[in-house]
């Protein structure tokens, strides 16, 4: 019998105290949405990342993609390039937009956008470029650069799975990309619950942003209560949206922030171990991390191989009956209803990740686990593989 007890869980978040109480302070404080945790958030997480860079804070990373979709002035009749294997967000944005997502396929050992197929997809209504940070493997950044710059394409990187990590010794989110975007959803590497946040090191973008999330209020509410000018006054300058982030999430986030390299150490930590203790069965392993801190492990994705004794599924029901949650990171875009009608998208033109998603299962991988729950998911892993 599989009790609460001996369960391991895919993820489960790292909350100490210390998030605990910055979030009860925080509500003691009289100041619940949007103010001054927020904005020192955002100033902290940018200085992380690098100098001269803005940070937004927003309620989700596909807020945050769709504020810089929107800053950009993407819209009806562009096409963007995305990677077939994402989350359904990073398209999505496009939708919002009127915009239409052109579905790339990816590369075969790091499951990021293929730039090959990428050019063969290029039109003259392509306007963008949406890398995804896989699992928190950084995407090639000058590779991807230089196809912008030779094709004359804004760039804007899905980093959701992607901090800490360090990339040709910068953070990844120090970039000249046009916006990077972070997620701090509940299974994300540091968490708010629900959140994001955009980072850019174009003003104009940040400016434009800053007020879309809100509503296209020309000023924050909190700037409203300590400025000059009468408290009750504001322009409205645009059809914004409701993206703010709340204090008490941004309280969290602050001391998440915090913790955020410990915590990456820990998931290397165990990254290390599944790498080592999965050498020679019958699984193709992650490409592991260019350069020490370079990889935010996220996500630790294997692969069936044909010699595997048991498929994909027959895998998942197997480990989950020994106790182990695991997850499918992606079912690619081109497989789900919406984007394959829409699109007349067809299985046989994104061969990589066809053969990927029939492949792929990812397993616990999440700072808070502990040595015996890692075992367990070795012990399993094994056994199941190896049988
Ligand atoms: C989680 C995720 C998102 C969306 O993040 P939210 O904060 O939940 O909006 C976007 N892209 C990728 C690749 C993700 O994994």
């Amino acid at each position: 019998m599989i009790s609460q007890d001996n369960f391991v869980p895919f993820a489960r978040p790292d909350i100490t105290e210390a998030e605990i109480k910055a979030v009860v302070d925080t509500m003691r404080s009289g100041w619940l949405t949007t103010g001054p945790n927020a904005g020192a958030f955002e100033e902290e997480f940018a200085s992380f990342l690098g100098e001269g860079i803005q940070a937004v804070a927003v309620n989700s990373a596909t807020a945050g993609l769709h504020l810089a979709v929107e800053a950009l002035g993407i819209g009806p009749g562009d096409e963007v390039l995305v990677p077939t294997w994402t989350f359904t967000s990073t398209a999505e944005v496009l939708r919002y937009v009127g915009a239409r997502p052109v579905f790339v396929d990816v590369e075969p050992d790091t499951l990021a956008i293929d730039l090959d197929a990428a050019g063969r997809a290029v039109t003259s209504r392509t306007k963008a470029i949406m890398p995804v940070h896989f699992a928190g493997l950084p995407i090639p950044r000058r590779r991807i650069a230089q196809f912008a710059r030779l094709h004359g394409l804004y760039v804007i990187e899905d980093a959701a799975h992607s901090f800490p990590v360090l990339d040709e010794a910068r953070m990844v989110g120090d970039s000249n990309s046009e916006a990077v975007v972070f997620s701090f959803y509940a299974t994300k590497t540091i968490t708010t619950g629900e959140g994001g946040m955009l980072v850019t090191r174009n003003p104009d973008l940040a400016r434009r942003a800053r007020i879309m999330r809100l509503h296209g209020i020309s000023r924050d509410v909190f700037d409203r209560y300590r400025s000059t000018k009468p408290s009750w006054h504001y322009e409205v300058v645009a059809p914004g949206f409701k993206y703010n982030l709340t204090d008490t999430a941004a309280a969290l986030g602050r001391v998440q922030l915090s913790r955020a390299k410990d915590m990456a150490a820990a998931r290397q930590q165990i990254a290390k171990r599944y790498s080592s203790e999965f050498a020679g069965l019958a699984l193709t392993l992650p490409v592991g991390a260019r350069e020490p801190g370079g990889h935010a492990w996220h996500i630790y994705a294997i692969r069936l191989t044909d010699e595997s004794a048991v498929s994909r599924d027959q895998f998942i029901e197997r480990v989950a009956a020994a106790g182990v949650g695991t997850s499918v990171h992606f079912i690619p875009l081109h497989l789900h209803p919406y984007w394959r009608d829409t699109f007349g998208l067809r299985a046989e033109d994104f061969p990589v990740a066809t053969d990927a998603f029939a492949r792929a299962v990812s397993l616990p991988i999440f700072s808070a686990m502990t040595d015996r729950e890692v075992d367990r998911v070795i012990d399993t892993v094994r056994q199941v593989v190896g049988a």
